[in-house]
């Protein structure tokens, strides 16, 4: 067997999580995330096709010791392959751990056949429980089929299911509560995101944003909540056990805020990611890009794509920089990155 090199930075971090981007199309248009009118979508022959996509996985895992493969974009369900590229990589060894981010809609005809083909688990964002606001911070009218969907992955037993929200002053602050009732009735877990400077429009500003501490005093009005003795290793978000509670297997229930901007948690951060276009990003708020694509149309080996993706993550910035004054949002927005 080939021997695994991980994927080493020179701030003594590991990197054995893989976001894998599989389009950056969405069919909602989140104000956080993208424009109105959508985006000037990348052309069909610059995306990875399926096989290198599967390739790239394969190398990622067989070769650099990622154990961990979530798959996202855009929204992952648009990707006519998906079902495919799931088996293929449930097919590798070791068999990473396989999860998919989407907004759900789509869920009730493709869980079933995700978790045949064998994915794990899924997240699913869900922002509100309030049609109209999901009509203005979607600009669709789809909450009907994200919780249908939602459903139909808890259903096909993609557990355990995590729901996302990011939370929007004047829009949705006033919800973190009312989402943390639906989460713990279904028995999901639910993990609130500081919103980032990612939005197409670039008008995030940081004294708008809703802090994980301005969340945490929300849900404290209404639950008992207390520090997760278990160890949070390389985990985005911070979590909390809420009194009075279970999970689905009986254990204290919990709750997550990824407070990425206020606590970042770069230190611990073990991800490295994938365009849909192929180019490796070390941090979602990297100004630098490796193509692996490119080199792969070009003929080149497994060994010049492992060489490669480990010179990119050797170059991974300690933190990402939010905080200093010269920095710079990405050109992509999250929606072109894979969030
Ligand atoms: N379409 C899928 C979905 O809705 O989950 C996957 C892609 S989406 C970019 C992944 C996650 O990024 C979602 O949970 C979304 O809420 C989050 N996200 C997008 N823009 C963000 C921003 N500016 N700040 C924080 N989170 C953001």
């Amino acid at each position: 067997m080939t021997r695994i090199v991980p994927l080493a930075d020179r701030y003594a971090r590991v990197a054995t999580d893989l976001r894998v981007s599989l389009t950056d199309r969405c069919n909602l248009r989140c104000t956080y995330c993208m424009p109105a009118e959508g985006m000037a979508w990348l052309p069909g022959p610059d995306l990875l096709s399926d096989d290198e996509v599967g390739r790239l996985v394969r190398v990622a895992v067989e070769r650099l010791g990622v154990t961990e493969v979530r798959f996202t974009g855009g929204e992952p369900l648009l990707r006519r392959g998906l079902v495919g590229i799931v088996a293929a990589a449930a097919a590798l060894r070791p068999r990473p751990r396989l999860s998919l981010t989407t907004n759900g809609i789509g869920l009730t005809r493709l869980a079933r056949p995700l978790a045949d083909a064998g994915l794990d688990r899924v997240n699913v964002s869900l922002d509100t429980l309030d049609p109209e606001r999901f009509h203005r911070l979607a600009r669709r009218r789809r909450l009907a089929d994200t919780l249908d969907g939602i459903a139909a992955a808890d259903a096909a037993g993609l557990h355990p299911l995590k729901l996302n929200t990011v939370l929007m002053r004047g829009v949705n602050d006033d919800e973190p509560a009312r989402l943390l009732g639906y989460a713990l009735a279904h028995g999901y877990q639910l993990r609130f995101i500081e919103q980032m400077p990612l939005d197409a429009g670039h008008v995030w500003r940081r004294d708008n944003m809703v802090t994980g501490d301005e969340i945490l005093a929300r849900l404290r009005a209404e639950y008992e909540l207390r520090p997760d003795p278990a160890e949070r290793g390389g985990a985005p978000a911070e979590t909390w056990l809420v009194n009075g509670y279970v999970d689905r297997t009986g254990n204290p229930a919990k709750v997550g805020v990824i407070a990425s901007v206020t606590q970042p948690f770069c230190r611990a951060c073990d991800r490295t990611r994938l365009t849909s276009d192929g180019a490796v990003r070390s941090c979602l708020f990297s100004q630098e890009e490796t193509s692996l694509r490119d080199v792969m149309r070009a003929g080149g080996s497994d060994d010049d794509l492992v060489s490669l993706w480990q010179a990119a993550m050797w170059g991974k910035r300690a933190g990402h920089g939010i905080d200093d004054p010269a920095f710079l949002q990405p050109t992509r927005p999250m929606s072109a990155i894979g969030g």
